[in-house]
């Protein structure tokens, strides 16, 4: 016994991602990769700016937020 803990499929291909506006967290096939360009809402709370400026390179939105925003 203790060999099986959690069992989970290992796999990985929805591995959730946080979403840059809300930080949602969204499964990756159902986010939206938003580039190096976007621009962040500084008033949206919960959301990091220092991180999001930094690690700027590319970032995932959720189906909600990139419709709000028009990116699909
Ligand atoms: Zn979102």
């Amino acid at each position: 016994m203790g060999k099986k803990w959690g069992h989970y499929k290992a796999g990985g291909r929805s591995q959730p991602v946080p979403c840059i506006y809300c930080g949602r967290l969204t499964p990756r096939i159902k986010a939206i990769v938003v580039h190096k360009g976007f621009r962040i809402d500084p008033k949206i709370p919960g959301i990091d700016r220092r991180r999001v400026f930094t690690s700027g390179i590319k970032g995932y939105a959720c189906i909600s937020c990139a419709k709000h925003r028009g990116l699909i």
